[in-house]
């Protein structure tokens, strides 16, 4: 049980309590995670409490939480309120220029130097703040480590809070293992920057990605997964014949993280279109891939692909079998896919090669209805009726940060299972590889990062259940062999 200690209402506990009988239980923290992670009836009425208040504060247009006050079109002030919006942190972005924003500046003395600013409930002013800043003032800033402690000790380290780092975080806490998850920006990964899943198993309907990434969050955290973000993880250095194999330096910590297993889903950064009004239409309208689903999404329509490379390329013939055409936009003036690709497409009746062709605009309402192309070479501009764009313009991997004894293939994604077998860690070993374990022994890889991964949610989240599979095994291993 949780011990818990009574005490008379409090006024500001009270101001919502109508009923004479109401009782507040004093109940410290860590007894309450406690609560949450072991007593269901106890859990579902708070978690499902906590998260109808937070739904209902987003919601509530009138809600003067935190203010950012920013020009209409800076794009510092859009990335405060893209990092609260993606961190479900309550708020609301306050013209500068609009009458709301002239009376606050006006009572707060604020002028276009200070902006973007972000104005607390109590009403203190950041002005320009960073994001670390932005997420203390939040309270999203919870350090791995205490003040005075110079080395965290955990069983498993997640570097990456994407579907998968965030389902193996989920596995992971439930099943008892101490789990650490650092995130460099916000839970949710792509998948919370898209408007709306459609292909996630259990939601007819589609759900939101940043709802989705949000739940399951709270999923971990009720197990008692600890969070940390800001904190993208600087280094990672392996000692292999310590318990706790795994060192990683983090973000703004100045403890280092000591784990006995690792594992990396940091995902991969899509290069991102540079047309206006793209981030509207993410999800609805913007698409990184083309299968079955969207290829239904473009029957008898006109679709566009943007890119060069094979992956354009493999798009534009799978589009083209249902589409009614297909507009291959180049920027340059050559392809840069493989030469039987390449022949194909040009062969290919309903695909049009615009060559030195880049998107300006895009436009619609809540699904992407039309787009505005540019002839870069020739200045001409044209509006194309389309409800899809396809972004094939490459992903980079987030692995730069990793030591080259983690083998990775030759765009920088993660190898893991028998394609490390012959690794000189693996050979000293009496067994082999698990197959999301990479050249390192201990050290997992999962979702989009992983080298031949399926770049989808779904993947992501198995992936990173099976991985949490792979770290039982592995420290039973090497629980038995110290
Ligand atoms: C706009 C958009 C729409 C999509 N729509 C769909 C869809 O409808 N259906 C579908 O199945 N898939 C969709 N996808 C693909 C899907 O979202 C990805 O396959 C999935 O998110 C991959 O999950 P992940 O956990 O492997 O990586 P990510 O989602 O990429 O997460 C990686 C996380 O790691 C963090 N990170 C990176 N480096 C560090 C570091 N050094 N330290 C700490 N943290 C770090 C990042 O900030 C990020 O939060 C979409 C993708 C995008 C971009």
């Amino acid at each position: 049980m949780f011990c818990a200690a009574n005490s008379k209402p409090s006024k500001r506990a009270s101001s919502r309590v109508t009923s004479d009988e109401a009782e507040i239980l004093h109940i410290p923290a860590a007894e309450l995670r406690r609560a949450l992670a072991e007593i269901p009836g106890v859990s579902k009425t708070i978690v499902d409490a906590l998260i109808m208040r937070r739904r209902r504060l987003r919601r509530d247009r009138e809600f003067a939480g935190m203010r950012v006050l920013a020009s209409r079109d800076a794009r510092d002030g859009h990335q405060l309120d893209d990092f609260l919006d993606k961190n479900r942190i309550p708020h609301r972005l306050v013209d500068f220029e609009s009458e709301q924003g002239r009376a606050l500046s006006e009572r707060f003395h604020l002028t276009t130097r200070d902006l973007p600013v972000l104005i607390t409930p109590a009403g203190a002013r950041l002005r320009r703040p960073s994001l670390r800043e932005v997420a203390r003032e939040a309270g999203l800033l919870r350090s791995v480590a205490e003040e005075d402690e110079t080395e965290v000790l955990c069983d498993l380290a997640i570097v990456g809070a994407g579907p998968a780092g965030l389902a193996a975080a989920v596995y992971a806490a439930s099943e008892g293992l101490k789990t650490v998850v650092l995130e460099s920006y916000a839970p949710g990964g792509q998948a919370g920057s898209s408007s709306l899943i459609e292909n996630f198993f259990g939601f007819p309907t589609g759900i939101g990605g940043g709802e989705l990434t949000w739940l399951a969050q709270l999923q971990a955290y009720r197990f008692g997964a600890k969070f940390s973000t800001p904190a993208a993880a600087l280094s990672l250095q392996y000692n292999p014949d310590g318990e706790y194999r795994v060192c990683l330096e983090t973000e703004g910590c100045g403890a280092v993280l000591r784990a006995k297993a690792a594992l990396i889903t940091t995902g991969a950064d899509y290069r991102r279109l540079e047309a206006e009004g793209r981030e509207q239409f993410e999800g609805v309208g913007v698409y990184y891939a083309a299968t079955a689903l969207e290829g239904q999404l473009c029957r008898n329509e006109t679709v566009v692909v943007a890119g060069s490379g094979n992956s354009a390329g493999q798009a534009a013939m799978f589009l083209s079998d249902g589409a009614a055409k297909v507009l291959l936009l180049v920027r340059g003036n050559n392809m840069k896919m493989s030469t039987y690709l390449s022949r194909r497409v040009e062969a290919c009746a309903n695909i049009d090669i615009l060559y030195h062709t880049e998107i300006r605009k895009m436009s619609g309402g809540k699904k992407l209805e039309q787009i505005e192309l540019e002839n870069t070479k020739t200045g001409e501009r044209r509006v194309v009726r389309t409800p899809a764009v396809f972004s094939m313009i490459g992903a980079k991997p987030c692995t730069d940060w990793l030591p080259p004894e983690i083998d990775r293939d030759a765009n920088g994604f993660i190898k893991t299972g028998m394609s490390v077998a012959g690794a000189p860690a693996w050979q000293a070993n009496k067994h082999q590889p698990s197959p999301l374990e990479t050249s390192l022994p201990g050290i997992f890889a999962a979702g989009d990062v992983r080298s031949g991964s399926v770049k989808r949610c779904a993947a992501a989240v198995g992936e990173g259940g099976m991985a949490v599979a792979g770290v039982q095994t592995a420290l039973a291993a090497s629980a038995e062999s110290s």
